[in-house]
């Protein structure tokens, strides 16, 4: 532990000591060669301080990775928007909805973070399945090419994937934090994929005729 950080160590056959700063919650991880003293890591944790928190700071506010709590008053986003999450006790059916400029946390009294967060992120896949059937025709027509199927999961390091061999796309349960170009930006990048597997010149020259200003879009999602 070197002030407020504490970090895992292990050891290894290597021979210098590297650090790394992991998601999900920025833990940090030491890998340090066998005959390196305890002493000697902690002075070079010490002496990264600074980099391993401007890291940890990179980490978190990427919206991939960022940690909630889920307690009352904290921002969660929507479509681009910040709402306050509001917690309201209740011995009914457990729910989140939009309220005005609120999320609305109906939770019984032992909802914990896991809990408050698996409701929240039932919402967003109800406002992703209430866009995506719309912007994906609209978008099937503009690219000339269509899905067999699609679906909505929270991946961890993806905004969307395309399977060219079923024709399947997955998007990103965690694009409904965006506004929604960014939603668009992603199924016309998929849909791009049943003409074009790399990311090449040619997938590029689709995005650019298909979604023009994809760039400046990508940068949203890139944080
Ligand atoms: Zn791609």
């Amino acid at each position: 532990m070197v002030e407020d950080l504490s970090y895992q160590v292990e050891r290894k056959k290597i021979k210098n000591i590297y650090i790394r700063v992991l998601p999900p919650d920025g833990k940090v991880k030491v890998t340090a060669p066998r005959q390196v003293s305890d002493r000697t890591i902690e002075e070079f944790v010490r002496s990264r301080r600074e980099w391993i928190l401007a890291a940890r700071r990179k980490l978190l506010s990427q919206p991939l990775h960022k940690v909630y709590t889920y307690e009352n008053g904290e921002k969660h986003l929507l479509w681009g928007k910040e709402y306050f999450l509001e917690v309201v006790y209740t011995k009914g059916r457990p729910c989140a909805s939009v309220q005005g400029e609120q999320i609305l946390l109906e939770i019984p009294k032992e909802g914990d973070a896991a809990f408050r967060q698996k409701l929240v992120e039932d919402l967003y896949r109800r406002q992703l399945k209430a866009r995506v059937p719309l912007l994906m025709e609209k978008y099937t027509q503009i690219v000339g090419k269509t899905p067999d199927s699609w679906g909505v999961k929270n991946m961890k390091t993806r905004w969307g994937t395309c399977n060219v061999t079923d024709k399947r796309i997955w998007l990103n349960l965690q694009l409904a934090k965006f506004p929604q170009e960014c939603l668009e930006y992603v199924i016309v990048h998929e849909l791009v994929h049943l003409y074009e597997k790399g990311h090449n010149a040619v997938f590029y020259g689709y995005m650019d005729r298909f979604y023009p200003g994809w760039r400046e879009i990508r940068k949203i999602l890139k944080g």
